[in-house]
């Protein structure tokens, strides 16, 4: 027989957390469709939703991930995909302020005990807003080792110039995490090495040397481009060790994979549950549309794949919690909970026909919200390099 210690899990297979599901599905209900539909047809400047953000921070959702000893809930990263699922499964939607629960754990993990003290008791009652994170660039994409953007230190300050794209909320936040080269990458032994880690405060950098332009996107995600011009930071808005940030993000960006695979699921256990209602409801040759397999078969089909793909952002989620390896799982969950999601999608814009193209109704809005998740943070396609490189062990095809 083993010695060895029976390690607990902490995957959950019932419902988790129903205290949280409760309580933040009664917040969204104060945010209905017409809300979101309102801020849609706004300009950038203000499509923001401010009151949605703060009652989310009142309530201490935002913070769900800090540690009790900076002000926040100390919850594990299940609770806080638990919250993002739940409001995703409502009207509602995350994007606006999700990054605010995961950006921050690269200060936490990686910051020093002074940048920690400074900032986190901040974020966390939303007196600082920390909800950029500056890594995709025009020019190189999903290629982020090559990124252009330059950090040189000169004297106590570091320099930046350079170019960011797609950084979301970058005009509705204080601080802006920000991956830039310190050496360019002709100059280092291994491309992921030569980057590092800044926390920019936008509210003197904005002007400074620093420009946001907001980007006319397909939803409305506050999503800009950030230019850089000779901005000047001083040298204690570097995280940990220069060079090393790319390493740094990279466990941020699992439970960043983690996060966004739960809201892929809430936006997908909406369709199921709009699609059900519509189907049980509607008739057209005197019988309820869901009579009809061609009707019903597709919702069922989604259904078994959403349980499926939420099964992956569980296990995921707790190997990430338990410090162990989860970059697979964390991969998998993203892409699946992403597929799945995006095929409830389509079965609920079939299910209402026609009304489905009413805004009023809300699907078409959920639908193209339900795009991104197959895009962003990171691309089917880049997932399946991974799975391929990493796991299976396949040659490098890129
Ligand atoms: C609304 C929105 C919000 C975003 N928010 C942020 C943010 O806050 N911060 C941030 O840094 N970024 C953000 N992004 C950027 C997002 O992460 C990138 O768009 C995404 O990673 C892909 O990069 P790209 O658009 O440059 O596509 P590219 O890298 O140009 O790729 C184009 C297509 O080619 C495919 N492709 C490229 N190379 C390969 C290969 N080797 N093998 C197979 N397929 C390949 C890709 O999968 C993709 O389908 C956001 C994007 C959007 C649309």
């Amino acid at each position: 027989m083993s010695s060895e210690p029976k390690q607990e899990s902490d995957l959950t297979l019932d419902e988790d957390y129903p205290e949280i599901r409760e309580a933040v599905a009664k917040l969204c209900t104060g945010f209905p469709g017409e809300y979101w539909r309102r801020l849609e047809g706004q300009p950038a400047s203000g499509s923001y939703p401010d009151e949605f953000v703060a009652a989310l921070t009142d309530a201490g959702y935002l913070a769900a991930l800090i540690p009790e000893k900076y002000g926040g809930s100390g919850l594990k990263l299940r609770a806080a995909g638990v919250i993002l699922e739940t409001i995703h499964a409502s009207e509602c939607s995350g994007a606006a302020c999700h990054a605010q629960m995961y950006t921050m754990g690269t200060v936490l993990r990686h910051g020093n005990e002074e940048q920690k003290r400074e900032y986190l008791p901040k974020i966390a009652t939303g007196e600082l807003r920390l909800q950029a994170f500056g890594v995709t660039e025009p020019g190189t994409g999903s290629d982020t080792t090559q990124l252009k953007t330059r950090a040189e230190k000169r004297g106590e300050h570091y320099v930046i110039n350079g170019q960011k794209v797609w950084t979301s909320r970058a005009a509705h936040s204080d601080l802006m995490l920000l991956l830039a080269r310190t050496t360019p990458a002709d100059q280092v032994s291994k491309r992921t090495l030569g980057i590092s880690t800044f926390l920019i405060d936008l509210r003197e950098a904005v002007g400074n040397g620093c420009e946001i332009r907001p980007i006319d996107a397909m939803i409305n995600h506050n999503t800009t481009e950030v230019f850089f011009d000779e901005l000047k930071v001083p040298a204690s808005s570097l995280i940990g060790e220069e060079g090393k940030g790319f390493r740094y993000i990279l466990d941020g960006m699992n439970a960043e994979r983690c996060l966004i695979a739960a809201e892929a699921i809430g936006t997908g256990r909406y369709f199921i549950r709009r699609a059900t209602e519509y189907a049980n409801e509607r008739v057209v040759f005197n019988r309820k549309i869901g009579e009809n397999q061609g009707v019903q078969f597709p919702i069922a089909k989604a259904y078994m794949h959403l349980q499926a793909a939420d099964l992956m952002v569980r296990k995921a989620s707790a190997l990430f919690e338990s410090g162990r390896p989860c970059g697979a799982e964390a991969n998998m969950a993203k892409y699946l909970a992403a597929d799945a999601c995006w095929e409830a999608g389509e079965a609920c814009f079939d299910v209402y026909g026609g009304f489905a193209f009413a805004r009023e109704y809300d699907i078409e809005r959920k639908w193209r919200e339900a795009r991104l998740f197959r895009t962003a943070p990171i691309s089917t396609n880049m997932v399946l390099n991974y799975i391929g490189q990493h796991v299976l062990g396949l040659p490098r095809s890129y």
